[in-house]
This record gives structure tokens, sequence and C-alpha cells, in this order.
């Protein structure tokens, strides 16, 4: 066995279903007086629930600021800083997905204040000590323990309203932080099992999240413990993206996006096969991809294979980068933002030829190999 470091720092979590009803007890040990309660202007109904527990359980006054948007732009958080100072509050608690849950951070940050996640997708943030933030168009990722939430409240049954697509890519975006934690420069033996059983279990619940929501009603029960498996999975994928070193597969979903102002879970989804494909030559990354075939269905000792064969369960081998906008034109200039002088490890090198035929195949929607 080679020489690992493992260091552990994740936030206290709760979960399970039903566990929203903790949230006053949790809110105790913060011993706020006023919380600042975080949403999208999607998700106001949910913030409204978390605030009607608040306050019958009398623990706390609160606000909602509901303006958060993704890639958590600086003029949102100068302005829900100023919000959080004008109503006093002295706690954070951010209710929904990556961007929600950004924007607690964001604030926490700069305002040493308490911050207690609720996600709502599978995207993982609230695991990490990482923070992406957007000024003048120009993505910026920093990396901090003061970053990482104080307490991470996990409630399957807020999984009920998210549509089903979001569903399938957000899924997928838990399992791309698995993979590449599997051949991370910084990987440890700890991180390989939680990004094993992560996968695993996300390619068993994805497909049964896919099938129910087609079928009638009558499949809630089998529904309900699908969502269960799935954000089980989401939380360990989320816990080895806030613990190594991620690779040339987030490097470029972060550049991508930022270039073309791309969907976040959407650009993982369409870049993940590519990305695997890319390394799955390298010597370095054989160990890795073993291990991801091993757990992937249908790979019979191919990680590749295993990735195409799960996209087509899952009905997202259609996407493009293309189709999500992006300008062809974009290839070269991703290509070369992805090469640029912020160099970053990945277990094979990153050769010009090679990654722009990467780029130039998921913006064109072609299978990988
Ligand atoms: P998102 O938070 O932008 O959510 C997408 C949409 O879905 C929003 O309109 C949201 O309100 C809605 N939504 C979320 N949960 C819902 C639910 N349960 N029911 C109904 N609607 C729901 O998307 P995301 O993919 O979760 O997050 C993307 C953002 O998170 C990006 O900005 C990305 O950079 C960031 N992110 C950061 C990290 C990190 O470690 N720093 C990790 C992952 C993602």
């Amino acid at each position: 066995m080679d020489t690992f470091e493992y260091i552990s720092a994740t936030p206290r979590v709760l979960f399970g279903s039903g566990t929203l009803e903790q949230l006053p007890s949790m809110l105790q040990t913060f011993k706020t007086k006023t919380v600042l309660i975080l949403c999208t202007p999607q998700q106001v109904s949910t913030a409204e629930t978390v605030q009607k527990i608040i306050t019958d359980a009398g623990v706390a006054e609160s606000a909602i600021f509901s303006k958060a948007a993704m890639h958590t732009p600086t003029h949102i958080t100068d302005r829900a800083v100023l919000f959080a100072q004008e109503n006093k509050v002295d706690g954070i608690v951010s209710v929904g997905g990556g961007s929600t849950v950004g924007l607690g951070k964001a604030i926490s940050i700069r305002t040493g204040l308490p911050h207690l996640c609720i996600p709502t997708t599978y995207a993982g943030s609230e695991m990490t000590p990482i923070l992406g933030e957007t000024e003048n168009g120009r993505k910026t990722t920093r990396r901090d323990p003061k970053i990482l939430p104080t307490a991470v409240l996990y409630d399957v049954d807020l999984f009920a309203t998210l549509p089903v697509g979001l569903t399938v890519f957000s899924g997928i975006n838990a399992i791309a932080h698995a993979v590449e934690a599997l051949y991370a420069s910084n990987t440890n033996p700890v991180i390989q099992l939680f990004a094993c059983e992560g996968i695993r279990v996300l390619c068993e619940a994805l497909p049964a999240l896919l099938q129910s929501s087609e079928a009638s009603q009558q499949d809630l029960l089998p529904q309900k413990a699908a969502r269960e498996k799935a954000l089980y999975g989401a939380w360990l994928c989320g816990i080895c993206l806030g613990s190594v070193d991620m690779a040339l597969h987030h490097k470029l979903c972060h550049t991508l996006g930022g270039l073309f102002n791309l969907p976040h879970a959407e650009t993982h989804v369409v870049l993940l096969p590519h990305a695997v494909a890319y390394n799955a030559s390298a010597p370095a990354a054989a160990g890795a991809m073993a291990k991801l075939a091993s757990v992937l269905p249908d790979a019979e000792g191919d990680a590749v294979r295993g990735i195409n064969a799960l996209y087509r369960r899952l009905r997202t081998s259609q996407l493009s980068l293309g189709g999500l906008r992006m300008p062809e034109t974009g290839i070269d200039e991703a290509c070369d933002a992805a090469l640029g002088s912020n160099r970053y490890k990945n277990p094979r090198e990153l050769e010009r030829d090679g990654v722009r035929e990467l780029i130039r195949r998921a913006w064109a929607g072609e299978q990988a190999r």
C-alpha cells in the first residue's frame, strides 16, 4: 500500500426522513437569536416552511433572503451581507442546491457567522471547504477550512420536488466527484471506500428514480427508498469532493461553465464520460479505473463502457456541449483555458491534441471512447 495522508474535516451531519423537524434543536446548539434563511427565487416556499418550523418552535427570529444564484455572484453576496446586518442576524440557514449553499458559505466566510445547510440537490457543496465566486463574469475558487459549514441537515423528503431531469443530472454530478477522487493525486484508501460506495449506490438509485417517475403514483414507496439511497450516495461523494484534489474533469467543468455560462450539473454530465476516457489509458489511473469498473453495472471490467452503459440507462447520452449552447468556436478557447497557467494534477499528462479532441467530442455529443 502506498503512503497516504488522511485528514477528516466534515461538518456535523443529521441524515434521514423528516429530519427538518430537528432543525430547532440543531439551531439551539448555535445559540442564535436571529437566523438568515437563504434560498433561490424558485424555492421561497421551502424557505417559508423552514421559517415556520423555527417560528413555531420559538427558538429564534428569522428573515428570508431569496436571491441566491448560480456561481455565487459577489454583487448578490454584498446585498445579502447588508440584509444580514440590517436584520442583525447571528446565524445562517441555507436551504437549496449548490447555488444557495454557495451564498451561505460566501456570507459565512465574510462575517464569521455559523452556517447550517439543508441541501436539496446532490451537488455536494455542503461537504466542502471550497467556495467559487463570480465577479464581472470571472469565476474564482478558493479553499479555506473556515468555508466549511458548521452543520448539515439532510432531509430526504425535500427531494420529492426535485424534477427528475435535475435528479439525474445532479446525481451524475455527485458521481463525478467520486470518480475523480479515485484517481486524485492525494487519494487515500478511506476516500476510495466512500467513492466506490457512493458510485455504487447512485448507480442503483438513479435508474430507479427515473423509472418510478415514469410510472404512476403507486410507486411512491420505492421512490422514497431510492431517494434515500441517492442522497446517501451523494453525501459520500460530497465528502470525496471536500477531501481530495479534483482533476481534469472538474477543471474543464469549471472553465467551460465560467467561459460560456453553462448550467452546472448538465456540464458535468456531458464531460464526465470523455474525461474518464481521456484518463483511462494512463498507467497512473489503472487502479482507479479498475475500481470504477467494479462498481459500474455492465462495465465488464471497462470503466468507459460502464459509464456509457449507465448513460444509456439514464438517457443522458444525447446531451452535448453544443446542445447546452456552447459555441463551436469556443472549443479552442476552452482548450487554451484548460491548458493555461493554472495547471493541476491529473493522472494523464495534459496533451493539447487529446484535450481538444475530448472537448470536441463532448461538444458534438459523440460517445466517449
Ligand atoms: P442550483 O443550486 O443552482 O439549483 C438549480 C435549480 O433547482 C434552482 O432553481 C433551485 O432552486 C432548484 N432546486 C434545487 N433543489 C430543488 C428541489 N429539491 N426541488 C425543486 N427545485 C429545486 O444547482 P446545483 O447543481 O445544486 O448547484 C450548482 C452551483 O453549486 C454552481 O454554482 C456550482 O459551482 C456550485 N457548487 C459548488 C461546490 C463547492 O464545493 N463549492 C460543489 C458543487 C456545486
